[in-house]
């Protein structure tokens, strides 16, 4: 995975927590290339773009694009390739799919980043929201930490629209992923609140990263200023067990004190759950 960031990303680079999550000189080896697929997602990818992994939710992935490549990605083996933006025929055969599965009910929007690419996620909202057995919709971003300016921008507009009508009638959860409080600057600000507009469901999802957020007291003022912005934390994963990823990988003792600690620091519904995504295939489980 080549090296990307934004503008907006270079003006937060000396913060080192920024700094060691995306660029590969702070990485401390040499970086491999053969990265594995711990989750088996690609053993359960139904059809192209889509993983139906759990019963009644599937994840589909709108392209490997994104603003900036995280280097603890856990799809690091694909973000960057545009072999994976999907193409209208795929859109179809999704669609269909989810149609055939009606046990089917709750779908989430990732990739990459869904917001990187509003209108091929615009085309695809279009068509998942005339499913009646979708009950629910998510959509997982990073948008608002690597390039909350281009929330402003008239595609988006469009899409926010949609996304507007849509929550009338179904769920809509927006998760946005998260690491270090240094990522909430006022343009970040402004992002979550062009979110919160919207009347959807914002979540904050976060993968604990060695030397970067293993402290209690960074993650008690990151999840405090997500919950004082309106963003309910949800999930706090542990880091993937990625081949050419263990440096990013926090001891799962250190986590459980940190998040044992953090249940007296922070009010519940400020607490998120802190998991670990079984490479057997059984989900996220609490650690
Ligand atoms: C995380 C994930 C989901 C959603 O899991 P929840 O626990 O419902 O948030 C669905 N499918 C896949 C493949 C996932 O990785
Ligand atoms: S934004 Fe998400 S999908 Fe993209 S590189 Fe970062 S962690 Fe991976």
């Amino acid at each position: 995975m080549r090296e990307k960031t934004t503008p907006f990303l270079r003006n937060l680079l000396e913060n080192t927590s920024i700094s060691k999550q995306y660029l590969i000189a702070e990485q401390p080896e040499d970086i491999e290339n053969n990265y594995n697929d711990p989750l088996m997602e690609d053993k359960h990818e139904v059809v192209k773009g889509l993983i139906h992994k759990y019963k009644n939710r599937a994840l589909v992935k709108v392209s490997y694009q994104c603003a900036a490549h995280c280097r603890f990605c856990t799809r690091i083996r694909q973000i960057g390739n545009p072999e994976g933006t999907l193409k209208s025929d795929e859109i179809d055969n999704i669609v269909e799919y989810l149609i055939n599965h009606p046990e089917i009910d709750d779908v989430i929007l990732s990739g990459g980043d869904p917001l990187y690419t509003p209108k091929l996620t615009y085309e695809i909202l279009l068509k998942i929201k005339e499913i009646e057995s979708i009950k629910v919709i998510r959509i997982g971003t990073r948008m608002p930490f690597q390039s909350p300016k281009s929330f402003e921008s008239p595609v988006f507009l469009e899409l926010f629209n949609l996304i507007k009508t849509i929550q009338l009638t179904k769920p809509f959860y927006i998760l946005v992923h998260i690491e270090h409080p240094a990522e909430i600057v006022p343009e970040s600000i402004a992002a979550i609140k062009i979110l919160k507009e919207l009347n959807v469901t914002l979540l904050s999802q976060t993968v604990f990263l060695k030397d970067i957020n293993d402290d209690e007291v960074v993650l008690e003022k990151m999840f405090k200023k997500l919950y004082y912005l309106g963003v309910m934390p949800y999930y706090l994963y542990h880091c993937d067990n990625v081949k050419g990823l263990e440096h990013f990988i926090v001891q799962k003792e250190k986590e459980k004190e940190i998040a044992q600690k953090l249940r007296t620091l922070l009010s519940g519904i400020a607490t998120p759950l802190l998991v670990e995504d079984l490479e057997n295939g059984y989900g996220k489980i609490p650690i």
